[in-house]
């Protein structure tokens, strides 16, 4: 048995049809978990769908009756790039409820995983990129409403900015000098530009992502690193650890947000860095590592992976779950 709890249910599967986006692999990740044994149905938790309420610590009052009652504009579903229907909202409802649980098992067993979640695409008042309601921030938002904690870190390593999270935590907002940078370390061009800085309010924001992608607009978060194209496993972990430092050194939350996309990967269709699926879990572990030795509980979203073979996406995120039990025991 798993010393943390993964939060999971049949019905995180996206109506989405044919799409780049694999709806169809929460349900495999769940079966890979139990049929190689790391771990066992005891494990699972199922959430209940955020109520209303919940969602509108983050969202306007206008886009959640857009949702609610399907009457969002043309441009709007287009701008989602998941085609509406009432049973996706009740997905991505679901979704965000599992997030929330994630949180709350986090703060009592320093570390809990939605299997699931992850979509930091969704802004207040629209949804973007498959995403249509951000449930990372929707999970700390209630989790602040709740008095169990007041402050958060989000740490974004889907390959993809995360442009929603971003924008709903943002702080004071001035761009500064670059992070300091590490001994013995430099990326094939650097550019201080690529290391973006803000002053944040009571959510930290970091996002590790792929400079040449989507989003074209990034807006800022505390920290965002803009990678090269294909970077590969040293280099991107030399970064993350960077950020994760230098965050930790400025910031002190009661409650880590890991968005652990499996887009980094180098087979993946959406994503232009060239990480292995062993680098994907040593980043994993890095970022556990982190927590883990400042006490500081973390909870999981499993965000993009959109790999050639979906099985590998399966293998990244289940990775994740591996991850955790190594560093946190069990
Ligand atoms: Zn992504």
């Amino acid at each position: 048995m798993l010393p943390f709890k993964l939060i999971y249910s049949d019905d995180y599967y996206l109506p989405i049809g044919a799409h780049v986006f694999p709806a169809e692999k929460y349900k495999r990740i769940h079966d890979r978990l139990l049929k190689t044994g790391i771990a066992e149905q005891s494990d699972f938790a199922s959430p209940l769908p955020a109520s209303d309420q919940d969602v509108l610590l983050v969202h306007t009052p206008q886009y959640v009756h857009k949702l609610r009652t399907g009457t969002l504009s043309a441009r709007e579903e287009l701008e989602m790039e998941v085609p509406y229907s009432p049973e996706l909202v009740r997905a991505f409802w679901l979704s965000a409820g599992g997030s929330i649980l994630a949180a709350d098992h986090a703060l009592k067993d320093h570390v809990a995983i939605n299997v699931g979640g992850g979509f930091h695409h969704a802004f207040p008042d629209h949804g973007e990129g498959f995403c249509m309601i951000n449930d990372i921030a929707i999970a700390i938002r209630r989790m602040q409403h709740d008095n169990k904690i007041t402050r958060a870190m989000t740490v974004d390593c889907d390959v993809h900015q995360g442009n929603g999270t971003a924008v709903i935590f943002a702080g004071a907002g001035i761009p500064s000098g670059p992070l300091p940078s590490r001994a013995g370390f430099e990326l094939a061009s650097p550019d201080p530009a690529r290391v973006r800085k803000a002053h944040a309010g009571d959510v930290f924001t970091i996002s590790l992502h792929q400079e040449n992608n989507y989003p074209a607009w990034k807006p800022p978060s505390s920290i965002d690193v803009d990678l090269p194209d294909e970077i590969g496993d040293d280099d991107y972990l030399h970064w993350l650890d960077n950020a994760l430092s230098s965050g930790l050194r400025r910031f002190d939350p009661e409650l880590i947000s890991y968005v652990a996309g499996a887009d980094p990967y180098r087979e993946d269709q959406l994503g232009g860095l060239s990480l292995t699926i062993e680098g994907l879990k040593r980043r994993d572990e890095l970022v556990f590592q982190a927590a883990k030795a400042r006490n500081i509980p973390v909870m999981v979203t499993f965000a993009g992976g959109y790999a050639r073979v979906v099985d590998d996406t399966v293998t990244i995120h289940c990775n994740t779950v591996m991850a955790a039990k190594e560093i946190f025991g069990g």
